[in-house]
């Protein structure tokens, strides 16, 4: 396949996708109604529980499970000097190059290179000149209270990892942690990105899930290693084909200044292999950087060597859109199986999400087969009351009522929001008393369970 084909290709999948999160209450554009804001993306009702197994799942494994993380939740908005210190007043910035005849904006360093090799000097939507270079910091600016001078400047946060930096002390003065330990913190940041771009996995607002691990200054290696399997580990969670995932070892010269090791954890998005995750080895840059400006000491004492010293520290940092992402674009699939109960034209075509059950928004929808037979929907009532209940018990959720059009529209809808069961209250669950019959969204297979061993089979698939 030529590069344009697959070019080509890869947008029809991704168009698919946003379309699929539009029709079906996953992922809206921002603000809509208005026309949107670019940059931004709103969350429907399945979106949200996508997101939010997500983040239980991460919180699971790297909060829940461990003795030595200490979960904390800081303010987006915080004094300006943090960011001094951290050096995203200075630094945060990407090279911004505007056209001289559209005034279109773009980040020099994504624009593609002309026959040469060198840095194209055509702007890639009117081939009118760029300009020059210059920084552009990507801090959202505002002011905080009435007064508008230098003094009231602050920014809304490009990363929730200074939060947990400023934080340190008070876990350290109120839990008293030994080394090594870390803070998790789930929570927004915003950039003002050039160009916002590939649905969610660039924007101006999003989601990060950040840990900042501190150690002794000679185990920052062994933590380092330790990190790096918890993020597959938290990849096999959630359920990502790991063969998509590949570690980039970044080089010297193209680490973030504090950063004495990087790993860039990539994925194959169907635009290209592109960051997913990242894990830094910040050395004892920003707890130094943060003493120093704020004067209050951040050192620890080890009572076992009778030794004070500046910790170490090693971050992991997940960003949710991008894994919401990953997890759809990963699960997005097409198959000629056809609805088994669709009509000719269903029969071409059936799209479904193959999503993990771990982070399905819905594990189970129950139905009774037809919505106008009342002794069908007080059984399908009841089934589902049941199946709400025991999920409950097993700490399950995701177990939906629908009664919406016919069977086959609702097993498409299902399909396409990545239901794995369907359970279906039929005549002869009622007359018979042979129980319900169960589909599974993969196969389109389905199989008769009797009604007291339902609960039992559901809650070990779904586990
Ligand atoms: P990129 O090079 O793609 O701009 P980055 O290296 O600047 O990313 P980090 O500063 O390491 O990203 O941020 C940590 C994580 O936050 C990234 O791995 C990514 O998952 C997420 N992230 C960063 N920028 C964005 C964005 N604009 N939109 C969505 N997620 C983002």
């Amino acid at each position: 396949m030529s590069k344009d084909q697959k070019g080509k290709v890869e947008n029809e999948v991704m168009d698919s996708i946003v379309s699929l999160c539009k029709r079906r209450g996953f992922i809206f554009q921002g603000s809509e109604i208005y026309g949107g804001l670019a940059g931004t993306w709103d969350y429907g009702p399945l979106g949200v529980a996508l997101k939010n197994n997500i983040k239980k799942i991460w919180w699971k494994r790297f909060v829940d499970d461990r003795e030595d993380m200490y979960g904390v939740d800081a303010a987006i908005l915080m004094n300006q000097r943090t960011w001094e210190a951290s050096g995203h007043v200075g630094g945060f910035a990407d090279p911004l190059v505007e056209c001289k005849k559209c005034q279109h904006r773009f980040r020099a360093d994504q624009l593609e290179a002309d026959a040469s090799g060198n840095p194209t000097k055509k702007c890639p939507d009117c081939s009118g000149a760029l300009g020059e270079v210059r920084q552009f910091n990507m801090m959202f600016k505002t002011h905080v209270g009435a007064a508008e001078d230098a003094t009231a400047v602050s920014y809304l946060r490009p990363e929730t990892a200074q939060g947990m930096f400023v934080n340190f002390k008070n876990v350290l003065d109120t839990f008293h942690p030994s080394l090594p330990f870390g803070l998790a913190q789930i929570g927004k940041a915003f950039r003002n990105e050039i160009a916002p771009r590939d649905f969610i996995f660039r924007s101006r607002e999003f989601e990060q899930m950040e840990i900042e691990y501190f150690v002794k200054p000679a185990e920052w290696s062994k933590a380092f290693s330790h990190f790096q399997e918890q993020v597959h580990g938290f990849i096999s969670d959630i359920g990502l084909n790991a063969s998509k995932v590949h570690e980039l070892e970044v080089p010297d010269g193209e680490r973030a200044h504090y950063s004495k090791r990087t790993i860039d954890f990539e994925f194959d998005f169907p635009f290209g292999k592109k960051e997913l995750y990242g894990l830094a080895y910040r050395t004892d840059f920003d707890l130094k950087q943060h003493a120093e400006y704020s004067k209050v000491d951040l050192s620890y004492f080890d009572e076992e060597n009778k030794e004070r010293f500046v910790p170490h520290c090693i971050e992991p940092s997940f960003g949710l859109d991008r894994t919401v992402l990953a997890v759809l674009t990963d699960a997005y699939t097409e198959d000629s199986m056809g609805s088994e109960v669709g009509d000719e034209n269903e029969k071409e075509k059936r799209v479904f999400l193959k999503l993990s059950p771990a982070v399905a928004p819905f594990k189970v929808a129950v139905f009774p087969l037809l919505k106008n037979k009342p002794a069908l929907v007080t059984k399908a009532r009841e089934v589902f009351g049941t199946l709400k209940t025991e999920f409950a018990k097993a700490g399950l959720q995701g177990v939906t009522f629908d009664d919406n059009g016919n069977i086959g529209k609702r097993y498409r809808r299902q399909d396409e929001i990545g239901t794995p069961f369907c359970v279906t209250v039929d005549f002869d669950t009622i007359e018979k008393g042979t129980g319900v019959t169960v589909r599974d969204r993969d196969y389109g297979k389905q199989e008769r369970i009797a009604e007291a061993d339902l609960v039992k089979w559901l809650v070990e698939k779904v586990k």
